[in-house]
């Protein structure tokens, strides 16, 4: 490379003969879980939280699908990721969690994001420039127990008793956010409903949000005027029974090779997982620097996550490498190289994967790495 060449820009994965790995995103599962919880929100409006590359599945493609199905309200974390989707959606209403980050206003005006103001010193600045002649709408987050973002209560009420501050902000929306909605008994939930009450009386007539997917479920209480989904959005994060929601990512890794080993060999790196009887084994092309999580390998000592092809359920065997996994296929007809094995989709869903990784959903699919070819289907 010359002086003052640029760097070669890396080759897209555009070509899936290329990958070890594809990912399809199933845009019309997304749209119809969308309109699911929009219905379960009853009369609150139904935001769609897109943060993370919205959640690991592309923030254009997830926000131009959900913009066309309805959602008029879109929540990202960063100013960075206020811009993409404000080129992706136009006329969309877009509030940035993160709230209003030092030396960034000039973006969120000229962008027209609504930052979340959640210090007594975002406040005041945000109230300085419209003061000043900025027109751009704010939400106020108060905490209500959680301990992370947001004003403390009383903060909220100090707020509430400086009407010509709470005049200059004008604030369009009034949110807190759940700690435990996915633990619906959990006592947290009541007392922070109790709590964001009692800082809706001190700040009337603004919109209110709490529920983010899980706090959905928890019922009317919970929504007031708009609620939050993400991770339902994309097919993860329902507790108990059967989930309603659509799978919308589809994970699979290629067959590099099969092989046959006897009854007490082991397999893959550290001789973790000994198999206990002649099996067919084969490796597949997808392994932790894709995302998928090495915790989800299997030992002697406790089963890992399950895979599935030609109609099969099948366990992994062994470690999961930095670019593959292995599988246990004894049994199974037809198998072959090159055959695409379902890692995560409608037969292996998300959360039992996380389960088994010991994580979330939520870090599973913001992990998805960037070796995979990926494609939308749908709506
Ligand atoms: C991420 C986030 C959400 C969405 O949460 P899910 O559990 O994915 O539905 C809602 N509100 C806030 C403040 C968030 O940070």
């Amino acid at each position: 490379m010359g002086v003052g060449m640029q760097p070669d820009l890396p080759p897209a994965m555009t070509d899936p003969s290329l990958a070890g790995g594809r990912v399809t995103v199933d845009l019309g599962a997304l749209v119809s879980n969308w309109r699911m919880l929009a219905q379960r929100a009853g009369s609150a409006a139904t935001a769609a939280v897109v943060k993370g590359d919205a959640y690991g599945v592309g923030l254009e493609a997830a926000a131009r699908a959900l913009a066309e199905a309805g959602c008029q309200t879109f929540f990202v974390a960063l100013p960075e990721e206020g811009i993409r989707l404000r080129a992706a959606v136009r006329d969309a209403t877009i509030y940035v969690l993160n709230g209003l980050m030092p030396e960034c206003a000039a973006v969120y005006v000229s962008t027209k994001l609504r930052p979340v103001l959640s210090t007594w010193s975002e406040i005041e600045e945000w109230a300085e420039l419209r003061r000043n002649g900025v027109n751009i709408g704010s939400a106020v987050h108060v905490d209500t127990g959680m301990h992370r973002l947001g004003l403390t209560p009383g903060q909220a009420r100090k707020l509430s008793q400086e009407p010509d501050l709470l005049a200059a902000i004008s604030p369009d929306l009034i949110m807190s956010h759940i700690a435990c909605a996915d633990t619906p008994e959990h006592n947290l939930n009541r007392k922070q409903l109790a709590a964001f009450r009692a800082v809706c009386v001190l700040l009337p007539g603004i919109p209110a949000s709490l529920a983010n997917s899980a706090g959905i479920m928890l019922g009317h209480d919970y929504h007031f005027d708009l609620v939050r989904p993400g991770i339902a959005l994309y097919g993860g994060g329902f507790v108990g029974g059967t989930s309603p929601l659509q799978p919308v990512v589809t994970l699979e890794a290629r067959v590099l090779q099969i092989r046959d080993i006897k009854s007490g060999e082991p397999v893959g790196y550290g001789a973790a997982e000994t198999v206990a009887q002649d099996s067919r084994i084969a490796i597949v092309a997808v392994g932790y620097a894709d995302g998928y999580h090495r915790r989800a390998g299997s030992s002697d000592e406790q089963a890992g996550a399950r895979a599935f092809l030609h109609g099969h359920h099948v366990p992994l065997v062994g470690r999961v490498s930095m670019d593959l996994i292995a599988i246990d296929v004894t049994g199974l007809s037809g198998v072959v190289r090159g055959d695409w094995v379902e890692l995560i989709g409608p037969n292996v869903p998300l959360d039992e994967v996380a389960y088994h990784a010991g994580t979330i959903g939520y870090e599973l699919l913001t992990g998805l790495g960037s070796r995979y070819s990926r494609r939308y289907i749908g709506p």
